[in-house]
């Protein structure tokens, strides 16, 4: 197939450009390099520099590449950061998704894989957290993929699309080609990485006074490799109709447990220092993924936040200035 990807210089993008061309698709990559990297995109993609917010260069790529498919990573995606500028959010993330979504319709491309987020879920009534848990988005972030989620169904009603939207809980890990490189890194698993590699003193632990049996947050980590095999088999179901999973391991890490696990990949000792809660945290998310193991046989090898950790510490160690 043909893949259009938004946002394949990114981290998670990049991944999925690496095992579509792997499984033999081509693959268009489209960034405006805001947050990814020219080195991340793999030489095998096509690459056009453009920007979601223009509808005309995102409409000429489509014209031009005709893909069978779209996925859909870039984005604006920091929690917090959309608490302080929630236009950034529920301004230009909207409009990125309007335009590509238009542009699909435009030339007739009627398939794609939205990621999309475990902060639709910031008061679930239920743990783990199924797909049938209400919609609470934790913030203008988590509101900006609820609309895009919304835009998809009433595309489907009246457009004929056909859609997969996949909520991640927490992407970690690396493959031996693409890691983890933000900046500013805010992540907590590259942060420890960070403090092994002696580039910080000291990683934060925000709160220790959660209810959670170390007190620290509990996130559910699931390997970026594991998350594109599920977009993968998101996108040969397309066929039978709409889908909506929540990807995780199924497994909760607390905050003291991942940096348990990095001292023991890194052989280093992790400096802690307490610091307040992050507004907005919740204590616990993890995922069920029940579904997606059902109905798209998705079998994530990675269940050990060790071997995570050690995926991710392989590639930092190897790209200590990531991809500069
Ligand atoms: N965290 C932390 N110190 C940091 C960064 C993160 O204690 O410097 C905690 C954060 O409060 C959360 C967990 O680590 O409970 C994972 O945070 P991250 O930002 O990686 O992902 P999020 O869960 O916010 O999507």
């Amino acid at each position: 197939m043909k893949i259009l990807i938004t946002g394949g210089a990114g981290y998670i993008g990049s991944v999925a450009t690496e095992m579509l061309l792997q499984a033999g698709h081509a693959v268009l990559v489209f960034d405006n390099l805001q947050q990814g990297h020219e080195a991340a995109v793999e030489p095998g993609a096509r690459f056009v520099r453009g920007d979601l917010r223009d509808y005309d260069s995102i409409a000429a790529a489509m014209r031009d590449f005709t893909p069978d498919a779209v996925m859909h990573f870039a984005a604006n995606s920091l929690v917090g950061e959309s608490m302080r500028d929630p236009f950034a959010y529920l301004g230009d993330n909207v409009v990125a998704g309007l335009n590509l979504l238009r542009a699909m319709d435009a030339h007739r491309v009627k398939r794609i894989i939205l990621s999309s987020t475990a902060n639709l879920f910031a008061d679930p009534l239920r743990l783990p957290i199924a797909e049938d848990e209400r919609i609470v988005p934790g913030s203008p972030y988590g509101e900006s993929k609820a609309i895009i989620e919304r835009f998809l169904h009433w595309l489907a009603v009246t457009r004929g699309f056909r859609y997969a939207c996949l909520r991640y809980f927490n992407a970690a890990g690396a493959t031996e080609r693409h890691g983890e490189d933000h900046n500013p890194e805010l992540h907590l698993i590259p942060l420890v990485l960070q403090v092994a590699l002696g580039q910080r003193d000291h990683i934060s632990i925000f709160g220790d006074d959660y209810p959670t049996p170390d007190g620290t947050c509990i996130r559910d980590y699931v390997h970026v490799q594991d998350l594109i095999a599920a977009h993968i088999l998101a996108l040969g179901a397309l066929e039978t109709g709409n889908r909506i999973y929540n990807l995780g391991n199924g497994q909760g890490f607390s905050v003291r447990e991942v940096i348990a696990a990095a001292e023991v990949v890194t052989g280093r000792k992790i400096t802690v220092k307490l610091a307040p809660r992050r507004p907005g945290d919740p204590a616990r998310l993890v995922a069920s993924s029940d579904k997606a193991r059902r109905e798209l046989g998705w079998n994530p090898r990675y269940t050990e936040i060790r071997t995570i950790i050690q995926t991710a510490w392989s590639w930092h160690s190897r790209h200590p200035k990531g991809y500069g």
